[in-house]
């Protein structure tokens, strides 16, 4: 122990000369006051090796998975094998003196050894344990500086709740619990934990006989076993931890420095240090952060080894809360969940226009969609490339890149926060039109007549369209006039696809009764498409 001495005074030397804490926190890191973010931190403790304790206290505590602390007078332990099993357990064996003397008065040469040889034997007889704090026969502390030379705390019995940083680790305040102290009923066990609830401290509770076991102030168990039970029941407030493992905490909480050493989309790596000396100061600290953007949840190694994580939801942020140790190794929180991808988009459709494709899908309903990517290929089922430079948030696309004429083939995908994709919709096809027009057809036939002195021709104006709309120029129109008229005629369209073809024949205007004009064939440029006539045929009365 001599090297952890010498650490352990100059952290006295520091805590005494009031220098403040050394840990930086950085942004947006915090560290938990206790334990698992929990509102205060409860410590059970029993003195003087009562057979209770080993009879009826560890296997309650076992029940509840909570871990207790034991002061035993090494000089009074008749058998070490219970306790040193319950040092495996996780319970803590720390020292109450090798003969229960008064340490005040004491000699210094004496308190030495009733906490060197205490210590040692308690190492020696647990292997599990590692002997370091001191509860006081008698509730009477020894010499603080000779007591830091051995002990990272100590216990005196002054029935106070602690701080959240005590202001001497040697003088941790507990109440009497059982007959002859201020804790005897279940209920004042309860008024206890909501005092240190509300105050967000440390209680530290201690305990001497259970039942009719001979021991001091014996507390009954039943009493016990309800004071148990209810911090069981609001374990979300109170953390329950050993003696020596809430020192701990606080000195590596008070000390620890937090701060990110690489980040990219899918992991974090953090140094978590302390100055404290690492043999002693081994106890995980709590953490947390907000989940970066786009994080579902995520996994926390130290030293390359899972840690204890939670992913928790305080006032509407996502934290990650993991457990690691200062100086402990390297940190890394990795992007986890959302393994499974949205479901791949239904109902897409394609309507061509001119110029334009639009496409519509049904909404993906996943409540972590992020959006669409909407893909194109100019082959069925095959060569799709992305054509949004960004994320489609609404279920609609509209592709303004085609050339018309061609057939597209589209596809579209769901995207969610954690940027997983679903699988492609179903295929979807469209062709836009407008511009290379391939046929042409009859858009309007008007008949008239056209005065030749006191003679009339017959006229008829016909009007060539595409099937864009648009109109045809150097058409030939060939028509049929009858009625009063037996002709056929041609004429060719202008610039606005308008060919005005007349009779050659004149006649009075007495005998033109009637004129029918039927287009009878259209050549040009493009293909005459008769099947897309608005008319083919029109009449003149009188
Ligand atoms: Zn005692």
């Amino acid at each position: 122990m001599k090297r952890v001495n010498v650490i352990l005074l100059v952290v006295a030397f520091l805590a005494a000369s009031n220098m403040g804490y050394s840990r930086t926190i950085a942004p947006p890191y915090e560290v938990g006051t206790w334990q698992g973010f929990k509102t205060a931190a409860v410590t059970w403790t029993h003195d003087d090796d009562c057979s209770n304790q080993l009879a009826i206290a560890i296997p309650l505590y076992n029940q509840y998975g909570m871990k207790a602390t034991f002061f035993l007078v090494t000089d009074w332990v008749t058998n070490w094998t219970p306790w040193a099993t319950a040092a495996c357990q996780g319970h803590e064996i720390a020292s109450h003196t090798v003969t229960h003397s008064r340490l005040g008065g004491m000699s210094i040469a004496n308190q030495i050894l009733e906490y060197s040889n205490s210590q040692t034997t308690i190492n020696t007889n647990c292997s599990c344990s590692d002997c370091l704090t001191i509860a006081y026969p008698n509730c009477a502390n020894g010499d603080y500086a000779t007591l830091a030379q051995y002990f990272i705390a100590g216990r005196n019995c002054s029935g106070a709740n602690n701080t959240t940083t005590p202001g001497n680790f040697f003088e941790i305040n507990s109440y009497i619990c059982g007959s002859r102290g201020t804790v005897k009923t279940t209920a004042d066990f309860i008024t206890r934990f909501s005092s240190v609830q509300t105050a967000g401290g440390w209680l530290v509770l201690l305990i001497h006989g259970i039942d009719s076991d001979g021991g001091y102030s014996p507390l009954p168990s039943t009493v016990l076993t309800g004071a148990v039970q209810y911090l069981d029941t609001n374990k979300n407030n109170f953390w329950v931890a050993t003696f020596v493992n809430v020192a701990c905490y606080i000195k590596e909480r008070d000390d620890v420095s937090v701060s990110e050493t690489t980040v990219t989309d899918t992991a974090i790596t953090l140094a978590v240090t302390d100055t404290l000396d690492n043999t002693i100061y081994n106890y995980a600290v709590t953490l947390r952060r907000p989940l970066p953007a786009g994080w579902a949840s995520a996994a926390v190694t130290q030293n390359g080894h899972s840690v204890d994580s939670l992913i928790v939801t305080v006032n509407s942020v996502n934290y990650v809360m993991f457990n690691v140790v200062p100086d402990g190794g390297t940190v890394v929180l990795t992007k986890t969940g959302q393994s499974q991808a949205p479901a791949a988009p239904t109902g897409l459709t394609a309507a061509a226009g001119t110029g334009t494709i639009s496409l519509d899908w049904n909404n993906n309903n996943e409540s972590d969609l992020a959006g669409y990517n909407v893909y194109r290929s100019i082959t069925s089922g095959s060569g799709y490339s992305k054509l949004n430079s960004s994320l489609v948030t609404t279920s609609a696309y509209a592709d303004n890149t085609v050339i018309n004429g061609t057939t597209y083939y589209y596809v579209v995908i769901a995207v969610n926060t954690g940027n997983y994709e679903s699988a492609y919709s179903g295929q979807v096809s469209a062709t836009p039109v407008g511009g290379g027009a391939t046929s042409m057809h009859v858009h309007s036939i008007v008949v008239t007549t056209v005065p030749q002195g006191a003679k009339l021709k017959g006229r008829a104006i016909v009007v060539i369209k595409d099937n864009n709309g648009n109109p045809v120029s150097n058409a030939t129109v060939t028509g049929t006039f009858t009625g009063s008229f037996n002709e056929t005629r041609t004429g060719t369209t202008d610039a606005t696809g308008t060919a005005t073809i007349d009779t050659y024949s004149s006649y009075q205007k007495s005998s033109v009764t009637s004129i029918h004009f039927c287009v009878t064939n259209v050549t040009g440029s493009l293909t005459y498409n008769s099947g897309a006539n608005v008319v083919t045929c029109a009449d003149w009365q009188p």
